[in-house]
């Protein structure tokens, strides 16, 4: 690696998905770009760990190929998205119930109808909001508030406790469901409008395909920003003079460099990896279907003995996760849970949530990661501005929403906002 520019037109600093989607614009439009990372690979919290044949993402994670910035700028058949299967099964009380999608997982559509979570008027009630909003576009500045008030609300305690909560803590990464009913109305026409799932090479395909459209030389990793003028970044291995600087960094160290910046509190969660003794085919009926606990949060009670907050087997649809046609299996929780006894209770629950003997499964990695997802407390600003003073703009998914397509959308915005302000 070569060492840094003592010049250039534009410093990115962070090569996440936002800073790369910064850096891509800005190559496109023929200016010279530096971007720089702290980190020792690019792809900030999307990173994939290839380990004995295994693909490791650095915490659980889907990429939904219907996602209107990447559609624009990765090549999705090269990335070769495998969808996992569109519905959940329902653990409740030593059963399983499916529910899915009636038009993409139409055999499932008596199960979703039948299961012991909400009337059926509910859930009907609930289909015909979620094929509402796919057909509308999103009202981003509509009134706001806590999704968990708007669901209770909408579609009775019952369906929201047993299904939506346990599901949508798993997407939010809190279980209250205190996250802005603007972003769960995001989130779920996009799992309406697409089949998301893992690229077959790991979620880091993602950020390698967006670097490698880059002018060779251009990201330097290793190297960290410490302070910004509109003129100059210095870094730990000098100074950098530009013209322009964005910061795509997450919320915590852009405050770093920006004091006055509002930093929202983050999510945390733990991921683990286990090998199962079992082929897939054993498991979920041989697809990649999440399963969750319908008794995890009833009552609003976290009982510990249920860490998990969703569990998928991802060869099921994503083989090329685990060679030699091994199981491989990817759990999460809610937190930052590194120890043993995590791993033990984990274990267990895997067992009630699979109906499977997992005592000889093979624990393979447990990756905690404290600052997963920023919190988008209601009201949140779905598109805020990418303009910090003269010469210095800010992305990051925290800036607009906590998603892979968030972080790109708001990575482009700042390139514009820097091209148009910079003719
Ligand atoms: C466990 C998990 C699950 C997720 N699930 C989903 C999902 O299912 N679907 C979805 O759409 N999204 C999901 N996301 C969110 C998505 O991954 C993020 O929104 C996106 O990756 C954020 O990209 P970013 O560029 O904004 O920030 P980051 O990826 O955090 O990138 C910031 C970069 O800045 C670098 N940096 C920080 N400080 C400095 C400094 N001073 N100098 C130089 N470099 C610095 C960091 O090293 C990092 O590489 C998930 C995220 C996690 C962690």
């Amino acid at each position: 690696m070569s060492g840094i520019p003592s010049k250039t037109d534009v410093v990115v600093i962070g090569a996440g998905v936002s800073g790369l989607a910064a850096a891509r614009r800005l190559a496109v439009a023929g200016r010279e770009v530096c971007v720089i990372d702290a980190s020792d690979d690019i792809g900030g919290r999307i990173r994939t760990d290839e380990v004995d044949g295994l693909l490791l993402d650095r915490g659980f994670q889907l990429y939904n190929p219907s996602y209107s910035e990447g559609i624009n700028v990765l090549d999705l058949k090269a990335l070769d998205v495998k969808s996992f299967s569109p519905g959940v099964i329902i653990s409740i009380d030593g059963r399983n119930y499916k529910m899915a999608d009636p038009k993409r997982e139409p055999t499932w559509a008596i199960d979703s109808l039948l299961a012991p979570v909400g009337k059926i008027s509910s859930k009907l009630k609930f289909a015909r909001y979620a094929i509402g909003l796919a057909l509308t576009k999103s009202k981003s500045t509509s009134y706001d508030q806590r999704t968990d008030a708007f669901l209770r609300a909408k579609f009775g305690q019952d369906l929201t406790d047993k299904v939506l909560r346990p599901f949508l803590a798993g997407v939010f990464l809190e279980p209250e469901l205190a996250t802005s009913k603007r972003f769960f109305d995001i989130a779920l026409k996009s799992f309406i409008s697409g089949s998301p799932g893992v690229p077959s090479s790991g979620m880091q395909a993602i950020p390698r395909q967006l670097a490698a459209q880059l002018p060779g030389g251009s990201i330097h990793l290793n190297v960290t920003a410490q302070a910004v003028a509109s003129t100059m970044v210095r870094t730990d291995l000098g100074d950098i003079r530009c013209r322009s600087v964005i910061i795509a960094t997450n919320a915590r160290s852009a405050a770093l460099l920006i004091p006055s910046l509002k930093v929202p509190p983050s999510n945390a969660v733990t991921t683990w990896y286990h090998l199962a003794d079992c082929s897939g085919s054993e498991l979920t009926e041989g697809k990649s279907t999440l399963v969750i606990d319908g008794k995890k949060f009833s009552g609003n009670s976290d009982d510990p003995s249920r860490p998990l907050v969703n569990t998928v087997v991802m060869t099921n649809n994503a083989p090329t996760y685990a060679s030699n046609g091994r199981t491989l299996i990817s759990s999460s929780a809610i937190g930052v849970h590194p120890s043993t006894q995590s791993e033990l209770q984990v274990r267990a629950h895997l067992a009630s949530l699979y109906k499977v003997p997992t005592g000889n499964w093979t624990h393979v990695a447990t990756y905690p990661i404290p600052d997963a997802l920023p919190m988008m407390t209601a009201p949140h600003d779905v598109e805020q501005s990418v303009r910090l003073s003269d010469g210095v703009y800010i992305a990051g998914d925290y800036r607009q929403v906590s998603s892979t397509n968030g972080a790109l959308v708001s990575g482009r915005r700042a390139a514009e906002a820097l091209l148009t302000d910079d003719l």
